[in-house]
């Protein structure tokens, strides 16, 4: 599979499943369309039960069957000859370069499914809730949450998940993601990337992750960031966002996220961006320092020229000037708005979402 048909592997331009309901307690309204679910040669059939008929006319033993099988043993789940669900998503990737079925498929631009019912333990699908009440009475994940913990607050606890070690769950996390995100290819080549994934502490339910490419020549801290719908609006994205930056500078790098960022991506970063250039200004003496550059603001924040160049516009903080004669372009910093941007933003006191000495980045 090359690039570009990763980056376009199972985008719809519709919704094309109208609601999810995740886990018992939560049913909500699915934001983009994904195809990944489905059967290759039906919009009204899920993948893997397409897979269990051609092996087994009652369905729902096998489905049962397959569920008990991985939930035993996990060791099992990355081995694909042996799982109809990979099996069935490995020959999705295969028809994802037929763009003339694509297109066939765009043109059904109704709903192909009214609900699908996701394990919000371990993100396992199914289209029948009997099915998902019994997976969820027997999830694997319940009671043994994958990865190590990598930050343990009283209120939150982060675990990196690793895609080689857990591919079934970070799959499964991958396609139920793309019904949230439109612009971001999720992989299904798991085995680079790494999950961070938030829970409360005293909880077992995934509230939302970050994915990092570990082996990515830019070196970027997340690639691709997503809280489950019922527990946005917490700052949980600061959370991670600035838990990602703590993973950096553990690292020794200055890094930032994978571009392009999605329209919501892109705005929640600008305001993070924003404050912790914001909180600089107030605690150091370039405050007044009218000869402050990108490059001494990145030294203190660690964070990437470009992506502060981002910020400094989003506050209008950033004015540029051409010189005709040489052709160059020079910019200056407007401390002035920044300062503005502070008291509109009752920036004055400072909040931290990522508290040090519960980082457990060593270990
Ligand atoms: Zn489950």
């Amino acid at each position: 599979m090359n690039e570009k048909d990763n980056k376009l592997y199972g985008l719809l331009d519709f919704n094309n499943i109208r609601t999810v309901q995740f886990g018992l307690n939560y049913n909500f309204q699915t934001w983009y369309g994904c195809s990944v679910y489905f059967n290759e040669n039906s919009t009204q059939q899920l993948g893997y039960t397409y897979y269990n008929e051609i092996y087994d006319s009652n369905v729902h033993d096998k489905f049962i069957k397959e569920i008990v099988e991985c939930d035993n043993d996990e060791n099992k789940v990355s081995d694909n000859s042996s799982n109809p669900t990979k099996k069935i998503q490995q020959d999705n990737i295969k028809t994802s370069k037929n763009s003339e079925q694509k297109t066939t498929l765009n043109e059904k631009k109704q709903h192909w499914l009214d609900t699908l019912y996701v394990c919000d333990y371990c993100f396992k699908y199914t289209a029948n809730r009997n099915e998902l009440l019994h997976h969820m009475s027997v999830c694997y994940y319940k009671d043994r949450l994958p990865g190590k913990i990598k930050y343990l607050s009283p209120e939150y606890t982060i675990r990196r998940i690793r895609g080689f070690k857990h591919t079934l769950f970070c799959q499964c996390l991958c396609i139920f993601t793309k019904l949230f995100l439109d612009n971001k290819s999720m992989f299904f080549m798991v085995d680079n990337y790494e999950f961070f994934v938030v829970y409360e502490t005293d909880g077992n339910r995934p509230l939302g992750f970050f994915s990092k490419d570990f082996l990515s020549p830019e070196k970027n801290n997340l690639a691709c960031i997503l809280i489950f719908p019922p527990y946005q609006r917490r700052g949980l994205g600061s959370l991670l966002i600035e838990f990602s930056y703590k993973i950096s500078d553990y690292e020794g790098l200055i890094s930032g996220p994978e571009k392009p960022l999605s329209p919501f991506g892109l705005i929640a970063y600008c305001k993070y961006w924003s404050k912790r250039i914001c909180y600089e200004f107030i605690d150091n003496d370039f405050q007044e320092n009218a000869t402050t550059t990108l490059e001494d603001i990145s030294r203190h924040t660690r964070l990437k020229t470009e992506d502060i160049t981002l910020a400094l516009e989003y506050m209008g903080c950033l004015r540029y000037s051409d010189d005709e004669q040489n052709g160059k372009r020079t910019y200056e910093i407007v401390t002035k708005n920044l300062m503005s941007s502070i008291k509109t933003h009752n920036l004055k006191h400072k909040r931290v979402y990522v508290l040090d000495e519960y980082l457990l980045l060593d270990i």
